[in-house]
This record gives structure tokens, sequence and C-alpha cells, in this order.
């Protein structure tokens, strides 16, 4: 990296940071408790998206101690769409460990703080130089495209081999008289101005000391290796009715999804239909026999690292009592009662048309 005038790019930055920078609720407060969750949900999600959760999120726990008491159900029924439920599910256990071994006080060294499940090195500096202005850079993928064009970084952004590369950087450029507005400064160019694919380098307050700029070679920055191809599923689930109730299924609370209710089902295995699949699967999770009626849906979604591609059933209960293999907990409930419990987004695209089946059936009182 060429020798830098820092101290005027910082000046550049942090001025255009205070006129331009978006309003957004954890930008006004100091609460490092909130700092710290808005920092947690904002991993992997776009700003508009976590918006109205992080609101309900401190309205329902308003403290670090009524979120370490919380029932987890409820903690993962106000994250409930937001996606990697591994956040939420380490986030109130950090907050059991705040509030039970640590007076309720966020630690205040980023030492002490990184060793809090669910801290990583990137959230550990962000709630330590935005709540108690420690002089830690942050490193984003906003922060990273920046610094490559910035400087013509030629490793790649995706590469983790690279990461110390980009930290030490930022670490170089960092305001360490205002770590806190400086890393939000640089992340917040990253998302208004220094754009994925098309910079607005007209209006890019640090356009003078960008090389990239400098050398017509926006285009070329950031490097990035080929993702791989991910992987595709496919997956029979069961909507299991008897009676007037339909069974649920608790996932461990650990892992992908893991705490979340679900229709019970699996992998479709090689040589195997979706229908086979669905009864093989029922089977070995549960115990009960069942009789696949006919199938209500597919559906696709995407995850981080693979793709699935869901098939739900409506099934009647045959036989056998309910003897769990893999979830932990199950009930038998009614159409309405869905709402209370968490289920994983792919789950919530059956609802709408199940209830339209139970309706059209009558096998279950639907009001809505
Ligand atoms: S001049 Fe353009 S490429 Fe360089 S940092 Fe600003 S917006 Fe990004």
């Amino acid at each position: 990296m060429p020798p830098l005038e820092t101290g005027k790019l910082s000046q550049k930055l942090l001025h255009w940071f205070a006129e331009e920078q978006r309003d957004l609720p954890w930008r006004k407060t100091s609460n490092p408790y909130f700092i710290w969750v808005s920092e947690v949900m904002l991993q992997q999600t776009q700003v508009q998206t976590v918006i109205p959760y992080y609101l309900r999120f401190i309205d329902r726990f308003p403290t670090v101690d009524s979120l370490a008491v919380a029932d987890l159900n409820d903690v993962l029924k106000i994250w409930e769409g937001l996606g990697y439920y591994a956040r939420a599910r380490n986030l109130q256990k950090a907050a059991k460990i705040v509030s039970t071994e640590l007076n309720s006080q966020v630690p205040e060294d980023y030492s002490g703080f990184r060793t809090l499940p669910g801290v990583g090195d990137y959230i550990a500096a962000a709630v330590q130089s935005i709540a108690f202005g420690r002089p830690i850079a942050t490193v984003d993928g906003n922060v990273k495209r920046v610094l490559s064009r910035l400087f013509r970084i030629n490793q790649p952004v995706n590469l983790t081999t690279a990461k110390n590369h980009f930290v030490e950087v930022a670490a170089e450029i960092l305001d360490v008289k205002k770590p806190g507005d400086f890393n939000q400064a640089m992340m917040e160019l990253g998302a208004l101005i220094c754009k994925p694919s098309i910079p607005v380098c007209d209006q890019c307050p640090v356009s003078t000391f960008c090389q990239a700029f400098e050398y017509k070679k926006t285009a070329d920055f950031p490097k990035r290796n080929k993702r791989k191809q991910v992987p595709t599923y496919q997956i029979a689930v069961g909507v299991v009715l008897k009676n007037d109730r339909m069974l649920i299924t608790l996932r461990k609370p650990e892992g992908l999804l893991g705490g979340l209710w679900e229709f019970p089902g699996g992998k479709t295995e090689e040589g195997e239909s979706s229908e086979q699949a669905c009864l093989r699967e029922i089977k070995e999770e549960t115990n009960l026999d069942i009789r696949v009626e006919r199938s209500l849906a597919m559906i696709k979604h995407a995850y981080t690292h693979f793709k699935i591609v869901m098939e739900v059933f409506i099934c009647q209960h045959v036989s056998g009592r309910v003897r769990l293999n893999g979830p932990v907990d199950h009930r038998w409930i009614s159409f309405e009662q869905i709402k209370k419990y968490p289920f994983p987004k792919a789950n919530h695209k059956v609802f709408s048309l199940l209830g339209s089946h139970l309706a059209s059936e009558r096998k279950i009182p639907v009001s809505e």
C-alpha cells in the first residue's frame, strides 16, 4: 500500500458520513446491548430487512437480562424469517453469561467480549469500536470492496486467507480518535456509494485517494474467486393429520435451523420417489405409519451452501404413537396454532396453501 494521507481521507469520509448517513435506529443509541443486537442481525442480512426485526427484538427483550431469561422459543419466534438462527441462539447464550457472570455489563474489552458465544472478529470489532470507542477496525464485505478499490488490492475478497491482509489495511487507515464513526462510515460508503456492480465515483468523498478510480480500473476490483456450485437436495415432508390436529416436530437446538419447528420429513434417497421418502422419513423420525393422500406443494428455497426442492404432502395418520428419533419434541396442533411456533422460511411458504386446503376439505377449522 503506498503512503497515504490517512488524516485527510478520514476527514473527508467522516464529513460525508455526518451529512449523508442513513437514519437507522441503532445509530440513535449508545446502549452497547442494542448495538450488539443490531450488529448480530446485520451479519449476512440487508439493513432494510433488519430494521423491523431489530425494533421488535429490543422492544420484546429490552435488556440483556430479559434476553437471558427468555424462553428460546420466544427468541426464535421474534427472529423467525431472519435466517441464520444460530445467531439468535448464540446471542441468548452470550446474554446468559453476561447476565449471570458479568453483572449484566457487556464487556468493555475486545478479548473479553470476543470469548462470548457467537462473537467473532467482526462483531467484537464493531461493538467495541461503536459502543466503547476502542480503536479496532471492522472489516465486512462492504469494507473489503472499498479497500480493494482504494488500494487496488489483488487478493480475492472471498478468500479466507486474504482476510488478515484486509484487516491490516483497514487498521492502517483507521481514525483512532473516532473509530466507531470511521468504521460505520467505511461500511456506509460501501453500501451507498462504492456499490458492488457500479460504484458512484462522482459522488464519492474519497475519490481523490482511490487508485482504482485514478487508473480507471474500478470495474476490475474487487477480485473474487469463482464460487463453487451449491448442491440441490430433494426433500419430502408430510403434514400428518389426525382428527382435527396436525403434527409438528422440534429440531435439535444446535445446527442448521436448530430450535425451530417443522413438518417431519427429510432428504429423498437415490432411487426413491418423494412419496416413498415421505413415508420412510416420517416412520424413522416419529414411528408413525401414515397414508400419503396428495401432494400439496413444491417449494424451492436457497440456503447459503445448498438449495432445496421440497415436496409437501398431505398425509393421514394410520397407526402408531409418536416415538421421536432425531427431533426433540412434538405437538399435535390446530392450523391456527402454527403462529405460536417459529418455523423455517421454507415451511412458511406452505402455510397459505395448507390453510386453503384444510378449509376446502374442512378437516381442520380454519379462520383465515
Ligand atoms: S472512487 Fe469509486 S471506486 Fe473508489 S472508493 Fe470511491 S466509489 Fe469506490
